[in-house]
């Protein structure tokens, strides 16, 4: 922003630029993505598809695009040398909209209109993850422009069903591996320039997911004679499922401090008020009482920062109302933390339901490998980019709660990053597959920015 013109006018300009006039555009592509392919809209993504070529002709006319299965979108850059390249990621498609949420401006109308963090186009997908795709894209395009080739050769991989944990990132790895590369490191989302986010600390913090926590699906179930509900037997599989539940949730599993989550409390330290201070620059490897009830009392984003959490979600037991269940099963949803692994978290709810529920794994993911942040030149190179682009805001290392499609890049990548250049609010981050998502439009431009001067800085 510049001094010499009003805040107003300036505003107007930043709103009217080309690629904020294109985030526009791939909002507008409603890209909602389903488990069930018969239900995608495929046109949509294909809109997405022609806005992009659209408003980013140079980069569609000098970088390699590879299509894989079903529409994601890969494409390489080729780079001054061939050393090991980097990888951009993103994802195309989108949560759906709640039909009872409402939201300030339609969700897929991209309305540029004041928020409470400032001017801002507001839309699914604005921050989740249309914003990341679109910056992606104007960097390069404003580089090409300038006559730039970057160092090395840099990959853009935007996957088509991030949001349903789909197959498309798998397939550009799987690409990636034939072709023989192994990137010196991938980005994808994730962090972001939080404000907000960490108990008395006034300034933003670049937060730089290093591993992210598994996804896991635990199925409890109990079998009995089920039968007429005139007879009832004492003891049924609904009565010891929902035990199982209940004793589940009084029974969270051990609080523990990963080694990142150890380098994100050093590094704020030195911002919180005294006491605290003292608290965080003091911790080693183990959780404090009196550290763990203020992330527990700084409510459930610090406190799913130190366990393993496990969520009941789906329930089923009698198909009928006069019929006793002959089976009754509970879902647990669990978000497996570095250092547990799928088989401990089955063990510790084995111990927990104890006799007469079975417990079954459904889906297994583990918490992904915890990537190098400590003098290594590539997290270094990140930090830097942070601190250029957004001054005031602290870089560090976190673990991520969500899950990635950078996921699957871990098998070919011991460098893998997650953060979105992009300043939020924590409303901003509660709107994130909720209501009234949006992105500031200077937000965006500095985001835009951002990767340019990421990839400027690659070096040879
Ligand atoms: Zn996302």
């Amino acid at each position: 922003m510049t001094t010499t013109t009003p805040a107003g006018e300036q505003h107007e300009t930043d709103a009217q630029h080309p690629a904020v006039t294109a985030l526009r555009a791939a909002v507008q592509a409603a890209t909602v993505s389903h488990r069930d392919l018969d239900r995608v809209d495929t046109e949509a993504f294909d809109r997405l598809h022609a806005v992009l070529a659209e408003h980013f002709p140079l980069l569609h006319e000098h970088l390699e695009l590879v299509r894989v299965p079903r529409q994601a979108l890969l494409f390489r850059w080729r780079g001054r040398t061939d050393a090991d390249p980097v990888v951009l990621m993103a994802h195309l498609d989108v949560v759906p909209v709640e039909p009872a949420d409402t939201w300030t401006h339609p969700a897929f109308d991209a309305v540029v209109a004041d928020a409470p963090e400032g001017l801002a186009v507001w839309g699914r997908g604005t921050l989740d993850d249309k914003g990341c795709v679109v910056a992606i894209c104007a960097a390069v395009e404003r580089l090409l422009a300038s006559g730039a080739t970057p160092e090395r050769d840099v990959w853009l991989s935007f996957g088509c069903d991030e949001e349903v944990s789909g197959t498309s990132a798998e397939a550009a790895v799987a690409h990636l591996r034939d072709a023989g590369v192994t990137p010196w490191f991938v980005l994808d989302e994730g962090g972001a320039v939080a404000s907000g986010a960490f108990p008395g600390v006034r300034r933003a913090v670049g937060v730089v997911g290093v591993t992210e926590k598994g996804t896991s699906l635990f199925e409890l179930r109990a079998t009995g004679r089920g039968g007429h509900s005139s007879t009832p037997a004492r003891n049924g599989p609904t009565v010891r499922v929902a035990r199982a539940v209940t004793r589940v949730d009084a029974a969270p599993m051990a609080t523990r401090l990963p080694a990142p989550t150890v380098a994100l409390l050093h590094r704020m330290a030195p911002l919180t008020p005294l006491p605290l201070r003292l608290a965080l620059g003091a911790v080693g490897g183990r959780l404090t009482p009196a550290l763990t009830r203020a992330l527990q009392a700084a409510g459930p984003e610090a406190a799913a920062m130190t366990r393993t959490t496990l969520a009941t979600t789906m329930l089923s037991g009698s198909p009928a109302a006069n019929v006793i269940a002959s089976t009754a099963t509970a879902t647990v949803n669990a978000r497996i933390l570095v250092g547990d692994t799928v088989a401990s978290v089955a063990e510790h709810l084995r111990r927990v339901v104890g006799a007469g529920v079975e417990v079954a794994v459904v889906e297994a993911g583990e918490p992904s490998p915890v990537s190098p942040y400590e003098d290594d030149p590539a997290f270094a190179l990140l930090e830097r980019t942070i601190t250029a682009v957004f001054p005031d805001a602290v870089p560090a290392p976190y673990v991520m709660m969500a899950a990635t499609d950078s996921r699957f890049f871990t098998a070919i990548c011991e460098r893998v990053y997650r953060f979105a250049p992009f300043p939020m609010s924590k409303a901003q981050r509660e709107s994130i597959h909720s209501y009234d998502e949006r992105i500031t439009v200077d937000g965006f431009l500095a985001g835009v920015d951002w990767y340019a001067a990421l990839l400027t800085g690659l070096p040879a």
